[in-house]
């Protein structure tokens, strides 16, 4: 069965396209980067050419998905950058790439069977060119979320009997959101580190710290190297059931002396501050450089994340005052009160919900201390202190 689906980009040049003398112009690609993940695998082919028509389909014995670009023609050089991609742990078994004589770029992919592909064309944002993006989806997605669940009535079941407490307790889930992720590598320091490597990093040691505590299950957001839309992060921690969001930020700023670790919250009154404005602005960038796709539900689901209410708001400031006062006896701190703006990744409506950017990663000695274990050690410490001092006070039922 063929099943064929075309859409055009850039739709008012669509004209353009048809009174042009049918000459090919080159394909060129500017890279080609692979993000494999138990989830999905994106692909992301950045070209410099603008405005591109491509026509795509999906066909069987062999599968595979059938990308055409049309009036283009393409390099050998240019070609080996996509043939030469790295198809380990991905669906994809096979990339070949031709040219047409009706001067069509041809891509196929062929792909595991129980794999469905998503395919996207993004345009030019940050420091990318043009993107053609194609997510391979498993067909039967292992849902990380109902294995998270199972683990934890396992782990009740287990337990059940041996501890006393765990009885009259029930465990708390906690929401850990390594900020950015694959094609989004956030801020960047001078020395190379991405932020979304040591967020990664210092997230999975405050995992490790807050599980030592029975009570406490703490559900990852991401566990590895692959782009989350900031609005799945928030789903993903509600359906796990998380009572507390934290996610976890390095800065850049402009000037490399401004240092210190601060918190921020959502804020439905406008920004606290002109920084912090500027800060929510650029951490909401992330869905544009990391290539979300949205189709017309995602609108709507839109709305609902906006309703957020002012006691969601009141308890964030709370833990975040808590999560604030630890990271001040580890590090200089950038800003001494919480600070509110509009942070999507924070627009939870019952959770209470706070950012942490842990230090300036822009600052060389500060990008320093966030690549060194020891510190990433003391960071994870500082706000699992503050989350558990935040919980044992609070009037919440948890
Ligand atoms: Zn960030």
């Amino acid at each position: 069965m063929i099943n064929r689906r075309s859409f055009v980009l850039h739709l008012p040049l669509l004209y353009f396209f048809y009174f042009l003398p049918k000459v090919a112009r080159a394909f060129e690609i500017a890279a080609v980067r692979i993000w494999p993940s138990e989830e999905y695998t994106r692909l992301a082919i950045e070209h410099l050419e603008e405005k591109i028509k491509i026509q795509y389909s999906n066909e069987k014995n062999p599968d595979r998905i059938i990308i055409r670009i049309f009036n283009m023609k393409i390099t050998k050089k240019n070609s080996s950058k996509l043939a030469n991609v790295n198809l380990n742990h991905t669906p994809i078994e096979k990339i070949s790439i031709s040219d047409s004589p009706s001067n069509e770029v041809k891509i196929v992919f062929y792909i595991n069977p129980l794999t469905r592909a998503r395919i996207s064309s993004i345009p030019a944002i940050a420091h990318y060119r043009d993107r053609l993006v194609i997510d391979f989806i498993p067909a039967k997605k292992k849902d990380e979320l109902l294995s998270f669940l199972e683990n934890y009535q396992r782990e009740k079941r287990l337990n059940k009997g041996t501890e006393k407490q765990r009885k009259s307790k029930k465990q708390i889930t906690i929401a850990i959101d390594p900020g950015h992720g694959g094609e989004d590598p956030g801020a960047i320091g001078k020395k190379g580190t991405k932020e979304k490597d040591v967020v990664l990093k210092i997230a999975m040691r405050l995992k490790r710290k807050i599980e030592k505590n029975p009570r406490f299950k703490v559900f990852l957001t991401r566990n590895g190297d692959y782009f989350i839309s900031l609005r799945n992060r928030i789903k993903k921690a509600k359906r796990a059931g998380a009572s507390v969001f934290i996610s976890i930020h390095a800065d850049a700023w402009i000037r490399p002396d401004a240092r210190g670790a601060s918190v921020y919250i959502l804020s439905d009154k406008g920004a606290s501050s002109e920084a912090a404005r500027w800060m929510a602005k650029k951490e909401n960038l992330s869905d544009l450089v990391g290539g979300e796709i949205m189709n017309k539900n995602d609108e709507i689901a839109k709305t609902i994340f906006n309703m957020s209410t002012s006691a969601q708001i009141k308890n964030s400031s709370i833990l975040g005052r808590k999560v604030l006062e630890e990271l001040s006896t580890i590090s200089h701190i950038h800003k001494k009160t919480v600070e509110g703006a509009g942070f999507a990744v924070l627009k939870n409506p019952d959770i209470p919900s706070i950012l942490v950017e842990t230090a300036f990663i822009s600052n060389p000695q500060e990008e320093n201390r966030l690549r060194n274990g020891l510190h990433q050690e003391k960071i994870a410490s500082a706000i699992n202190t503050g989350i558990l001092t935040f919980i044992k006070n609070s009037k919440l039922r948890f």
